[in-house]
């Protein structure tokens, strides 16, 4: 018996730990202290109330015999499958039902859409990013190649004449920099990956946040990205689905490689190892796109939003170089005296008594920068700020 060696090969994730067990010795020592959380990366909003109703119909639904549902598809549920077909229709996105797949969220199929495909590829990630896409495929024990995000780039990393790889990783808007690429940069990936006959994995898990109308929210509003890009979505941020679980992965028809249909193979993966989302969940996932659910939860959006703007005023106000809060609820600052990421949380939490994320653990580029989270109540945001000003970094 042999285990996955790779797995060795993973760094120990301290940064939330040492967040929480630096956040709790500063708590006991200083028990009169109120501390404000700015990193949770969590929805603090409820359930809107579409999302309410409509899970309270199909609970209902599911003590009546005569339509009570067992197994549901591998793939989702048809009405589920339609809702997001016409979600994108109106981003300018033609989708055929066959092509989304509802998962339990973008972690998992994120994670484990590595299985199509061969452990020989090379990976091109940013740096920094969500840490999930580098530790998939440490696991499964593929060579792993960065590009780097920085103030330079604003974090948005293009491809050059070098930038050699078989799949690439894009987020946008960005975890943790906020970023969003543009419709024009975006199609330097996609024209780099058709090239090469190279795959693009896009995590729009943020789309729902893009203020920007000219900003790209989906990756095939790209001409070609149907060929050459698979993207994945949530509702755990669009429609606080964190704890309740629901996303969705679209693999288009026309995504060959190696004269097979990506489509087909994502399809006997999920049937093979997954047996669908719960119909409950289903019934609220649709709701939250109808035209009330839409609207109900815009206007969550725009309460984190408004958190946003102004935490990114504060820190235009105190000549702090930032990226993101405007289309995204993370604001990436630069530490200011060059302090490094863990002396300026030190530092935020012992004097400001406000805990946010050092950007070092998404990865190395990420030294010297620091998140903050747009997701809190918006007392507490006022209250962290005029702290921060006091403070005059
Ligand atoms: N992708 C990114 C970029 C994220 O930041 C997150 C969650 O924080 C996810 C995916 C996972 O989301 P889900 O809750 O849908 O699994």
């Amino acid at each position: 018996m042999k285990i996955n060696t790779n797995y060795l090969n993973l760094k120990d994730s301290y940064l939330f730990a040492t967040v929480s067990r630096k956040v709790a010795e500063y708590k006991a020592a200083n028990p009169s202290k109120e501390v404000i959380s700015l990193g949770i990366g969590d929805v603090t909003l409820p359930l809107v109330p579409a999302v309410i109703d409509a899970m309270h119909r199909a609970v209902s639904e599911m003590g009546n015999a005569d339509i009570f549902k067992g197994y549901g598809e591998y793939q989702g549920y048809d009405f589920l499958r339609q809702a997001v077909c016409g979600y994108y229709a109106k981003k300018g996105v033609r989708l055929d039902e066959n092509e989304v797949f509802i998962g339990d969220g973008a972690k998992s199929d994120v994670g484990n859409i590595v299985d199509i495909f061969d452990t020989d590829n090379t990976v091109i990630i940013p740096d920094p990013v969500y840490p999930v896409y580098v530790d998939t495929n440490i696991m499964s024990g593929r060579k792993i190649t960065f590009v780097n995000g920085n103030e330079q780039n604003n974090f948005l990393p293009l491809p050059d004449e070098s930038t050699e790889g078989d799949i690439v990783y894009l987020c946008s808007p960005n975890n943790p920099t906020g970023a969003v690429y543009t419709k024009e940069q975006l199609k330097l990936w996609v024209d780099w990956a058709l090239e090469r006959d190279a795959v693009i994995l896009f995590d729009g898990a943020y789309e729902a946040y893009v203020q920007d109308s000219d900003l790209p929210t989906s990756i095939y509003q790209i001409p070609g990205a149907k060929e050459c890009a698979i993207e994945f979505c949530s509702l755990s941020k669009t429609a606080g689905f964190t704890g309740v679980r629901c996303g969705y992965t679209i693999v288009p028809n026309s995504l060959i490689r190696n004269d097979t249909s990506l489509n087909k193979m994502w399809l006997r993966r999920q049937s093979t190892k997954f047996n669908g989302l719960s119909y409950i969940v289903q019934r609220g996932a649709e709701a939250v796109f109808t035209d009330e659910g839409l609207r109900q939860n815009r206007e969550n959006i725009g309460y984190y939003m408004e958190n946003a703007r102004i935490m990114a005023d504060t820190l235009t106000e105190l000549g702090i170089w930032f990226t993101g809060g405007e289309n995204s609820p993370y604001i990436w600052l630069k530490c200011p005296g060059n302090m490094s990421s863990w002396e300026f949380f030190d530092l935020l939490l012992n004097e400001c008594n406000i805990v946010g994320t050092p950007g070092v653990g998404f990865g190395q580029n990420g030294e010297g920068f620091f998140r903050l989270t747009a997701f809190g109540n918006r007392d507490d945001v006022i209250k962290a700020m005029d702290r921060i000003r006091k403070m005059r970094f």
